[in-house]
């Protein structure tokens, strides 16, 4: 099958050995690319693993669209066994890296083994080096950009730690070109971990398809057709911060620790808002609606904002200044460290100072304090040291009623949206495969428009029909969704894009069972490497079901835990899985998964 360039290139740090392997056609038919790659190198090779150890293995895995010249091909997923929640965990990020890595000769890059001292990984081409990091550990991501652009050249694809990677911070991420960053369960950590500060490609090569010019054509017409798409300028002007006026409207804002679902100071933050202040944007290569919202922060420095980081650390955290959140998430991104995990740890330890079951003191909105909190954390100190590794471990060193609003949901903090009021939304952050992350099944919005207060069977449904397609397909492919889910670019592309590029498209039905695997097979990892399983593993945290809302037009409201338990249960049995979510062995059968059978062992 062509679309791809055949090749993993896999890395072993500690033993310095560099091999390339053939990637099988029965691989590229069941998995596809991208998170179904990644799902099933890590099922195959990391098992039973501290995370933070030599045994765990970063896995940086391209699809078969990702580099060619179509709308918002610029991705890849990272992927890697999570030290925030001990299952699987990824990542999506924009990068150069993605293209080149391709352009060089291999669809996936595997990291193994923990290399002695500080190091990076170089390859150019044929050509793969692990090269000497010492002078450039301890440098922010931005600045470690600089040092490898100045050896290596401005045009290489770089993937990088900072601080926060180094010295293994629970939700330590990957960054690339000074902004763009994924991995939010702790790949930057996991890089750390290895002692690898980066990886930088450069490839020079062709990648091979099976219809070039018709790839081009349909290329060009796509991105055409994104331009005049009725939403384009307003998304050109605001990205994802269109939804900021809409949640605080609906109640599905996060405000204070998610106690809230509406802020007193919405206007100083939303999309508007950012219009006044904002002087540029940029995006991931080979996108043409650039959705990243430059503006000058409280400290006059470029920084860079979207809907989850402003969420998280504005409202969450009781903020009211947009150009001071500008320099939390600036920060964040120069550190390397998560924007939405570090917005939900600033709003734990503001409640729990508030609370007093803490003893240093941080209040809602305390610019100063977040700022010193930030590298406090990264050095693992003082407040720091509570949310080192996320609310989850905080909330059990802090004790009192903290485990019912750590707001986590396997361990990973949940994203910007609210869910006092929105079941369909609460089942989706409660099944996501890496924890409560909004990009599977990002349901909210039809759900507003639509029966809003019910947990039906289609809402149920449409979570899993929203997972096959976004964590499935796009997470695979691997494009980013947002053409798609925000100007309404057609879904009907994708099929055509991948006939021309692997000369085979892919039907419906394929969709589905594509998706149903890669979910099936990380839901499996998720068993076996967490022995203590259980059907609370997929609850939302308490606080949306037992604090009603106090504020706004549905105050009073709550989740309804039984009929979130029943949706749960539909859930289970339409995805063909047992009554605590483990995969039941005729599914895992049916969907060419029978070697999982005997690992999972009762009902597989
Ligand atoms: S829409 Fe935004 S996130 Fe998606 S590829 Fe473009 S710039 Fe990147």
């Amino acid at each position: 099958m062509k679309g791809y360039v055949g090749k993993i290139l896999r890395v072993n740090l500690s033993d310095g050995r560099i091999s390339k392997e053939e990637i099988s056609e029965e691989m590229r038919r069941k998995f596809l690319g991208g998170r179904g790659f990644a799902a099933k190198i890590l099922w195959d090779e990391v098992s039973g693993v501290d995370p933070l150890s030599e045994g765990n293995k970063i896995v940086f895995s391209t699809g078969p669209l990702t580099g060619l010249p179509l709308p918002s091909s610029g991705k890849m997923v990272i992927a890697s066994k999570s030290p925030l929640t001990g299952g699987y965990g990824d990542g999506n990020i924009g990068s150069m890296a993605a293209v080149h890595l391709r352009r060089a000769g291999y669809d996936v890059l595997i990291v193994e083994g923990r290399s002695e001292r500080p190091c990076y990984i170089a390859i150019h081409d044929e050509k793969v080096e692990i090269l000497d990091a010492r002078k450039m550990w301890g440098q922010m991501t931005f600045e470690a950009q600089d040092s490898l652009e100045a050896k290596h050249g401005r045009n290489v694809g770089a993937l990088l730690i900072g601080p926060a990677g180094e010295n293994m911070v629970g939700f330590a991420t990957v960054i690339s070109q000074r902004g763009r960053a994924g991995g939010r369960p702790g790949m930057g950590a996991v890089m750390g971990s290895k002692n690898l500060k980066a990886v930088i490609v450069k490839g020079t090569g062709e990648i091979p398809v099976f219809d070039k010019e018709r790839l081009r054509e349909m290329g060009k017409e796509g991105y055409g057709e994104i331009k005049v798409k009725e939403n384009y300028d307003f998304w050109i002007r605001q990205g994802t911060m269109q939804v900021f006026e809409w949640c605080n409207e609906n109640s599905c804002l996060p405000t204070y620790n998610f106690r809230e679902g509406a802020f007193r100071f919405s206007k100083q933050l939303d999309g508007y808002a950012l219009e006044g202040v904002k002087v540029d944007r940029k995006g991931c290569p080979l996108c043409n609606m650039q959705c990243g919202n430059i503006i000058k922060d409280a400290e006059n420095r470029n920084a860079e904002l979207d809907y989850e980081n402003v969420g998280m650390l504005g409202p969450n955290i009781g903020m009211d200044d947009l150009r001071k959140v500008g320099v939390l998430n600036r920060m964040a991104d120069e550190y390397g460290l998560d924007t939405i995990s570090l917005g939900s740890c600033l709003g734990f330890l503001m409640e729990a100072s508030e609370k007093k079951l803490i003893e240093g003191r941080i209040e809602w909105g305390d610019f100063d304090a977040c700022k010193k909190v930030i590298e406090d954390t990264v050095k693992k100190r003082g407040l720091g040291e509570i949310i080192f590794e996320g609310v989850r471990k905080a909330s059990e060193r802090v004790g009192g009623d903290s485990r019912d609003w750590a707001m986590h949901v396997k361990g990973l903090e949940i994203s910007a949206y609210n869910c006092h009021a929105c079941p369909g939304m609460a089942l989706s952050f409660g099944t996501s495969p890496i924890g409560a992350h909004h990009k599977d099944a990002w349901v909210i919005s039809w759900e507003i428009s639509t029966d809003r207060f019910s947990y039906s069977k289609e809402k149920v449904e449409k979570v899993i029909e929203l997972q096959r397609l976004r964590g499935g397909l796009f997470e695979s492919m691997t494009t980013c969704r947002l053409p798609w889910i925000e100007v309404d670019f057609g879904l009907h592309w994708y099929p055509k894009y991948l006939e021309a590029a692997r000369g085979t498209g892919i039907a419906q039905e394929e969709i589905s069972v594509l998706g149903d695997r890669i979910y099936t097979l990380i839901r499996s990892y998720w068993i076996r490497e967490n022995r203590s399983w259980s059907r609370e593993m997929d609850y939302p945290p308490s606080r949306w079901f037992e604090e009603p809302l106090n504020q706004g037009d549905l105050k009073g409201y709550t989740l309804d835990r039984a009929r979130y338990d029943e949706m749960l249960s539909q859930y289970y049995e339409m995805r063909g899985w047992d009554e605590i979510g483990i995969p039941q062995k005729e599914t895992l059968e049916g969907l060419g998964l029978g070697d999982v059978v005997s690992v999972l062992g009762k009902n597989g």
